[in-house]
């Protein structure tokens, strides 16, 4: 293949031409789970197995009507279940797309990101640390390039590349710079021929479906033991055989709860989707369960708890200070000193900083009409939108030599350049680490060896525009002799002081974060002054801050002891905050942890919730994530943990709603044994309250809002059963009054007729599910404090399952299907009457209990 140009890349033409011969960079896709398998799925599970020996046995004992009516209630079910499921197939394959991975090429002279299946053989990848390489490629130029092979190897040593070697899909950059031309793509590469495929939401089941399975399978086994037990001790005790068999399996039907698994999975489903539209994409549906017991947020600041826009506004040398105009990246704007705008030709120390910030870097200013963008980290393109305001001349590329990229542990970086007369070494990174090298520096008198005094004048300058929340950065260069950077005898010319907001939402997500008393701890490669100004403008309070230096001077037990106060952790290599996750895990915390760089990857992993950078953020830190926030913002991770809190909360209400409706059937069902009365319920009509009428008003619950006080309380313990002795109570409570209730009815009415009494007791449970499922809307608000007409879910279920249950009642097909007759306006009374205080009773104990944390407005609407 020719080369393709390190100065412009690919044309347009170019890549139409290469993508009719190549096709697109991408692996054949990983089956689907189609719709048919989603539907046959239905059927595979233990409650349908527990239903066709329903149907099998009704049919042996002639029940043929009653055989129809499960095969039909089987069908109906695997129906729901099939839209449910299908409905959480296509949410998860829609945040499966937007993981899709992107690319960093040179085309038509441009750097531009694109969809890495876009890629065609010629393309020119620019790599940097943290990018996963997407095609296998030949390197045009390298410096310092290292590439993490393990993928392909197993070697997980990072492997030193140069020129002309190749680099391959799938792996990724741990340190370094590089262009690449690419030779392969899709099936082609080297990892084609060993075919994975990335970029998958996990479709691993959670904790809480795998508890929730667990219960499910281990009720399904009491279920048939019971049943087996009562069907065979009533046959003992010379009762009819049939109605035995059928009491039986009335009562397993009755016992298990159906609807449980398939309602978390679409709960979890369409939770991941919500959180989506605010911005917080789950990689694993189980990040979204823990989130809600997150207990401690630890976070970077730059891009997080800032805007990441950076602007120069100060410039400090030795003897003048300067003032710069101007926002973003816009080059309108001057630079001033003593109020005379001043241009880098007039001032030569002015000069050299200018052009250090703008030689030292590989960001981009583009222009589109009036507007400004900037290709690149954001500090190097604050720096050279000032080196325009000072009218710089702009560096050639050619001219650049070497480099020594920049990294999160050295904190600097250095080009070396050489002009017609001239080969220089041009510095910039954290002021202490540049000053480290310097033994000079640059003055408007020329330059002279830099005494403790003038250190001492740079450091306290530093200080003082750090003190005002600006990101300082330090200047230096030397000349060359050979073609080697050596950092070393170099010149200290001046500091540059950016202003990087915080981001406005920020603040008041610190503040929701304390009143659900989640501790915010902020960890940055930032000095640690403009760090504790930063958080002072966030009002996050802080008693004690850290450099990465002092941090590795903690033992273990210092380490906790310092972490039970407000700390801030400043200077720090990455690596340091893994050691961070897991002296708070040691707590007892539940740790979130943000990251972007390839060297928060470990970190990430060993955090309860790694969370991720959608926009600024490596490729390598977002796979090893558990969230990614889709616009990098710190508010965004408090609102996922405020959603993370309302689907738990979601699945503890359906859960033990769902419970407490089973629980009154099967007492209904045992008294009535004991005391010897014909069937209350048949097992048709449990199937029909447990799969029609249940299951749909259980997926409305799994919707409800977050309730106004949700943030108020502290993080959940993560053993928090879902069930609870609170919850085992009102399971009993409830299911005892409805099982009584409705067994009175059906005694009261029996010399009506036992079809007219059994057709109101069934038509009574029904109603009474329904109405008990407001008390399940919230575990301790009444509905007058989260609106009764907050959830228009499940309003709609439950008109849908009440005139459902009316068909059932008066539609002569289902009359013959459940074995009903018409009941009357009488019947229909008794049921309101009995009804009546399922819907008081829960609201007046709820009013009457304390509340259990001061209430707040604050959050009530964001959560
Ligand atoms: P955070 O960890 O909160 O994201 P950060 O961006 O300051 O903050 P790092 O990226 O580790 O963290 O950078 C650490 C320091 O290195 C910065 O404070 C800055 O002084 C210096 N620095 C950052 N980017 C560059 C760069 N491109 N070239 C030279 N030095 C840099």
């Amino acid at each position: 293949m020719a080369d393709t140009s390190l100065q412009t890349g690919l044309t347009a033409t170019d890549v139409a031409a290469a993508r009719r011969t190549h096709g697109w960079n991408e692996l054949p896709k990983a089956k689907q789970a189609g719709p048919l398998r989603v539907l046959l799925r239905q059927f595979s599970s233990f409650l349908v197995l527990i239903l066709i020996i329903a149907a099998a046995v009704a049919l042996a004992l002639g029940e043929r009507i009653d055989a129809l009516t499960i095969g039909l209630v089987v069908l109906l079910n695997a129906g729901l279940g099939f839209v449910q499921e299908w409905k959480a197939e296509t949410a998860l394959s829609a945040l499966r797309e937007m993981l899709s991975p992107q690319a960093l090429v040179l085309r038509d002279g441009r750097e531009q990101v694109i969809a890495a299946r876009d890629i065609v053989p010629g393309d020119i990848l620019i790599l940097a640390p943290g990018t996963k390489i997407s095609a296998d490629a030949t390197l045009r130029r390298a410096a310092e390039l290292s590439v993490d092979e393990s993928v392909l190897t197993g070697e997980s040593v990072p492997i030193a590349k140069e020129e002309e070697m190749e680099v391959f899909a799938g792996t990724s950059v741990t340190s370094g710079r590089a262009e690449a031309q690419v030779t392969a793509t899709g099936a082609a590469t080297e990892f084609g021929k060993i075919a994975h495929l990335t970029g998958s939401v996990g479709t691993k089941t959670t904790n809480l479906q795998n508890k929730l399975g667990h219960l499910a399978r281990q009720l399904g086994i009491a279920a048939l033991l019971v049943a087996a037990g009562v069907a065979g001790l009533g046959i003992l005790l010379g009762r009819d055989l049939n109605e035995m068999v059928m009491t039986g399996l009335s009562l397993s039907v009755a016992m298990v709860p159906e609807g449980l698994p398939a309602v978390v999975t679409i709960t979890l489903a369409l939770g991941a989707t919500a959180m989506v539209r605010q911005n917080a994409l789950a990689r694993r549906l189980q990040a979204v369960e823990t989130l809600g017991a997150a207990s401690v947020i630890c976070t970077d600041k730059t891009g997080t708890l800032t805007e990441n826009k950076m602007t120069a506004t100060r410039i400090w040398t030795l003897d003048r200070q300067y003032e710069v105009t101007g926002t973003g990246y816009d080059p309108a704007g001057h630079i001033a000193w003593q109020g005379q705008r001043v241009r880098a030709a007039d001032d030569a120390v002015l000069g050299a900083v200018l052009k250090t910030g703008l030689y030292c870097s590989h960001a981009h200013l583009t222009r589109d009409g009036d507007t400004w963008h900037m290709v690149g980290a954001p500090t190097e393109g604050a720096l050279i939108t000032l080196g325009y305001k000072g009218w710089c001349d702009l560096p050639e590329e050619r001219n650049l030599l070497a480099e020594l990229p920049f990294s999160s542990a050295r904190k600097r970086m250095s080009v070396l350049y050489q002009s017609e007369t001239t080969a220089e070494i041009l510095t910039k990174g954290a002021p202490e680490r540049v000053l480290e090298v310097c033994t000079h520096i640059m003055t408007q008198d020329g330059i002279r060896p830099l005494t403790d005094t003038e250190r001492g004048s740079v450091e306290d300058a530093y200080t003082q525009l750090a003190e005002k929340g600006l990101r300082v950065m330090g200047f230096a260069s030397r000349s060359a002799t050979d073609h080697q950077i050596s950092e070393k005898d170099m010149t200290f010319l001046g500091l540059v002081g950016l202003i990087d907001p915080p981001r406005a939402e920020v603040r008041d997500a610190i503040a929701m974060a304390r009143s659900a008393g989640i501790r915010v701890v902020m960890i940055t490669g930032d000095s640690p002054i403009t760090a504790k100004a930063i958080a002072g403008q966030l009002s996050l309070s802080i008693t004690q801050q850290l450099t990465g230096a002092e941090l590795d001077a903690l033992d273990e037990a210092q380490l906790e002891a310092v972490l039970q106060g407000d700390i801030l952790f400043a200077r720090t290599k990455p690596e340091q905050k893994m050691r961070i996750v897991s002296a708070l895990q040691a707590q007892g915390q539940i740790v979130a942890m943000t990251g972007d760089g390839v060297n928060d990857a470990p970190a990430l992993k060993q955090a309860d919730i790694g969370v991720s950078m959608g926009i600024r953020g490596t490729d390598v830190a977002r796979d090893a994530s558990d969230l990614v926030l889709l616009d990098d913002n710190f508010a965004t991770i408090v609102r996922a943990i405020g959603e993370g809190r309302r689907q738990f909360a979601n699945v503890q209400k359906f859960v033990r709603y769902l419970l407490s409706s089973n629980a009154g059937e099967v007492i209904a069902l045992v008294i009535n044994i004991a005391v010897g009365g014909p069937l209350v319920f048949l097992a048709t009509q449990i199937l029909w309250m447990n799969l029609v009428t249940d299951g749909v008003t259980a997926v409305a619950l799994g919707l409800e809002k977050s309730e106004p006080d949700q943030m108020q309380a502290p993080p959940r313990d993560k053993e928090t059963p879902i069930l609870g002795v609170s919850g085992i109570v009102t399971i009993l409570v409830l299911g005892s009054y409805t099982g009584l209730a409705s067994l009175w009815i059906f005694f009261h009415l029996m010399d009506q007729g036992v079809e007219l009494a059994r057709t109101t007791a069934f038509t009574a449970m029904v109603v009474f599910e329904k109405v008990s499922v407001f008390a399940f809307r919230s575990l301790h608000l009444t509905c007058w404090r989260i609106g009764w007409f907050s959830n228009p879910f499940l309003l709609g279920a439950l008109v849908v399952t009440l005139g459902a249950q009316v068909l059932a009642v008066y539609w002569p097909p289902l009359q013959v299907l459940l074995h009903t007759v018409p009941i009357g306006l009488n019947e229909w009374m008794f049921i309101g009457a009995f009804a009546l205080p399922i819907l008081v009773a829960p609201e007046v104990l709820k009013a009457l209990r304390p509340a259990p944390l001061p209430r707040d407005v604050i959050g009530a609407e964001a959560a």
